[in-house]
């Protein structure tokens, strides 16, 4: 079966407070690991941007599942791509949190990849997230080494 990775942006719901975050990422982080599925969650200013990496059908079974939760809406494809490595592989779901005060790498990761320093997941092209999501990948590793 072969592997896609597929980003997607949406606004998240005005009500959701910082526990509906933890419980849905805590629950996110068991169910992908069993689907084999790994990925990186960005979220700040009301945004999302989530990329989601593993087997094309169950990658498209779990964005029709997140698509339809009413914690966020305005679901946008902004990229599905077919990949042979995955880019995130030591992560079921690695969060960043972009509401704590962006650090200044994330600040010239966010920079480089896209010519802006606000984030608006909703306003990039398939491949400013894509390198956006990798640089903040690759920022998270030099910290943990
Ligand atoms: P159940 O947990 O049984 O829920 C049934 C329905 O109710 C679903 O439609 C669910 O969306 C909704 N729901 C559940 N809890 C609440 C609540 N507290 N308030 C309002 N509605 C609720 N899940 C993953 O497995 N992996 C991911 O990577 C992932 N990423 C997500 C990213 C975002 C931005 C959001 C908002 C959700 C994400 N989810 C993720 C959660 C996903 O949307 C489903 O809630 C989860 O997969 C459980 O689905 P279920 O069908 O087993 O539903």
């Amino acid at each position: 079966m072969p592997l896609i990775r597929l980003i997607y942006s949406s606004d998240a719901r005005e009500t959701l407070v910082y526990r509906d975050f933890m419980e849905i990422m805590t629950k996110a982080g068991e169910v992908n690991a069993s689907l084999e599925i790994t990925g990186m969650l960005c979220y700040g200013n009301g945004k999302f941007l989530q990329a989601l990496e593993g087997e094309r059908a169950t990658v498209n079974d779990l964005y029709f599942r997140i698509s339809s939760d009413p914690r966020h809406r305005a679901c946008q494809l902004v990229q599905v791509e077919d990949i042979t490595t995955r880019d995130f592989a030591e992560w079921g779901m690695k969060i960043v949190n972009w509401s704590d005060a962006a650090s200044a790498s994330q600040q010239a990761t966010l920079v480089a990849a896209t010519g802006s320093d606000r984030f608006e997941p909703d306003q990039m092209t398939g491949l400013q997230a894509t390198n956006f999501l990798r640089g903040l990948a690759a920022a998270e590793r030099l910290l943990l080494s």
